[in-house]
């Protein structure tokens, strides 16, 4: 190579496998045609995988396989408990491999090692949460005395399909396979092309749980080719789907045909509000956090920052100043805050946005590559400040860690300002002002509201977004309802 000096040797896991396969009816199989497609690391960009690359005859085996596992299996039939019992050993072995988990996941990804290990334990967390939900699940029950008695009864509704993508790939994952296992569906997972590596560890990890052949199949695959034809199966009556927008539109179009349940959890720009009352500290820290942690490759990525006037030229010395002070590293490297973005192709998309920030704002700090990483998909945390609010750094999702901060003056600036984009994922407001947090909360076109608090998830809460962020909510019993067909049946007394 063009070793320069400043870079670090390349760092390999131990034991990294070079080729993954699809998991089919309990069975490791290449493609049907024999086809692999190439997986690249990011911090070399050099090929370590090749994955089976599926296409509609892998996705119609896998749909089959899921299938038999619905008619005749035991896994749909099953006491709530029983399936408890299962996803909660799945639960013990995530958390006991979760340093493993986290090595590869960092390794295929780009993230940061202590922030790879975050999300394997969340991970663990989601299979917890609905083993526990789908035993406490009560259904509804209504009498009209002396006349009728009518109940709900809740059924899984068969093969669901889900489509997941690169940036916290494991996790996502297990934010579609722990609901839809505890209600007793079956599954095909199409995890993204660009991270198959940590998907590929779920198939040992069932087996081991004692899920039984078929209830879990993996097609690896590109979107064009094994997505579109799990959305497209006419056995798949459900699609869960998170990634981008312009790809859910697209799903949803597809899948039309069929009028299959779908789930879209998509793209965001999600604003955060700083009133000139809060606490600039606490503000500052999280702000930083908000959009440079997961290398900014996560939807609910604060990537806005609407400041008030009397406090903006203060808060952007100190954010600018905060921004320096972030560190960019190897992923594998504990110290890291920032790590490698995911793909040379993504490295590309960023850049040119702050390519054109160049022209639309200000810019503080950051800017392109960091210094020390000539090669690889590094980009330094990059601050735009005085951006206008029809700038394509202010309107479009760059999901990686640049952000654009603009001033206003009035709490009804700050609202437009905040709705004034298609997306409508979260929303974080910084103020010491009670009456002005709640009451700006419920004007915004978020999903999801954070007040004087990091992005801090409640299991239990409704998960979701507004306009082009998406449609339909996770979490807590919403995603029960989704996996599930509530039957009403009605009985004369
Ligand atoms: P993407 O839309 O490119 O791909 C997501 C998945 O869809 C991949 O598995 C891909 O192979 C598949 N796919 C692509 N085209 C398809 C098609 N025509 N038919 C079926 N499947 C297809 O998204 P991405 O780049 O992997 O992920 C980043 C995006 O995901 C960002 O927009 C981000 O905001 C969004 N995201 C949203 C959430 C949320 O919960 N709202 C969470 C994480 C990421």
């Amino acid at each position: 190579g063009t070793s320069t000096g400043t870079v670090a040797p390349r760092h390999l896991p131990a034991d990294l496998p070079d080729r993954i396969r699809h998991y089919v009816g309990g069975e490791h199989v290449d493609s049907v045609d024999g086809t692999t497609f190439e997986v690249l690391d990011p911090v070399s960009n050099e090929t370590y995988l090749h994955a089976a690359a599926g296409k509609a005859a892998d996705v119609d085996r896998a749909v089959a396989a899921a299938r038999r596992a619905f008619e005749d299996g035991p896994w749909p039939r099953l006491l709530p408990r029983e399936r408890s019992r299962v996803l909660h050993r799945v639960a013990d072995i995530v958390e006991e491999r979760d340093a493993r988990l986290a090595e590869l996941e960092s390794f295929d990804s780009g993230l940061p090692i202590t922030q790879a290990l975050g999300q394997a334990r969340r991970a663990a967390e989601n299979f917890r949460f609905f083993a526990d939900l789908v035993v406490a699940q009560t259904d509804d029950a209504f009498k009209v005395p002396g006349r009728q008695l009518n109940y709900v009864n809740r059924k899984p509704i068969g093969v669901a399909g889900l489509i997941t993508p690169w940036n916290t790939p494991f996790m996502l994952e297990s934010w579609k396979l722990g609901p839809a296992l505890a209600t007793g569906n079956t599954v095909v997972l199409k995890p993204a092309e660009f991270t198959p590596l940590s998907a590929s560890l779920w198939a040992g990890i069932f087996e081991e749980a004692g899920v039984p052949a078929g209830v879990f199949n993996l097609v690896h695959g590109l979107g064009e080719e094994a997505g579109d034809a799990l959305v497209r199966h006419p056995d798949v009556p459900l699609i869960s789907f998170t990634g981008e927008s312009r790809t859910g539109q697209l799903i949803f179009a597809n899948a039309a045909p069929h009028l299959k349940g779908l789930s879209m959890e998509l793209g965001g720009k999600s604003p955060a509000v700083v009133f000139a009352d809060a606490d600039l500290d606490a503000a500052v820290d999280a702000t930083i956090f908000g959009v440079f942690s997961l290398n900014g490759e996560r939807c609910t990525a604060g990537s806005r920052i609407l400041v008030q006037r009397e406090v903006y030229d203060e808060f952007v010395e100190r954010y600018a100043a905060h921004a320096h002070r972030v560190v960019v590293g190897l992923p594998h490297d504990p110290a890291t805050e920032v790590g490698a973005l995911v793909h040379p192709e993504h490295h590309a998309k960023v850049m040119g946005y702050i390519e054109i920030g160049r022209s639309e704002g200000r810019l503080v700090a950051g800017g392109g590559r960091p210094e020390g990483f000539p090669t690889g998909n590094y980009v330094a945390p990059t601050v735009f400040v005085d951006v206008p609010p029809d700038a394509r750094i202010f309107q479009e999702e760059i999901f990686g860690p640049v952000v654009a901060i603009t001033p206003f003056d009035t709490d009804e600036e700050a609202l437009a300002l905040a709705n004034g984009v298609r997306y409508g994922l979260a929303a974080y407001v910084w103020t010491n002002d009670l009456r002005r947090a709640h009451t700006f909360a419920q004007s915004l076109d978020a999903g999801m509201v954070w007040l004087n608090s990091n992005n801090v998830r409640d299991l239990r809460t409704p998960f979701g977004g507004v306009k082009a962020s998406g449609l339909g909510h996770e979490g807590g019993y919403r995603s029960i309802d989704f996996y599930t067909h509530q039957q009403a049946v009605h009985v004369t007394l």
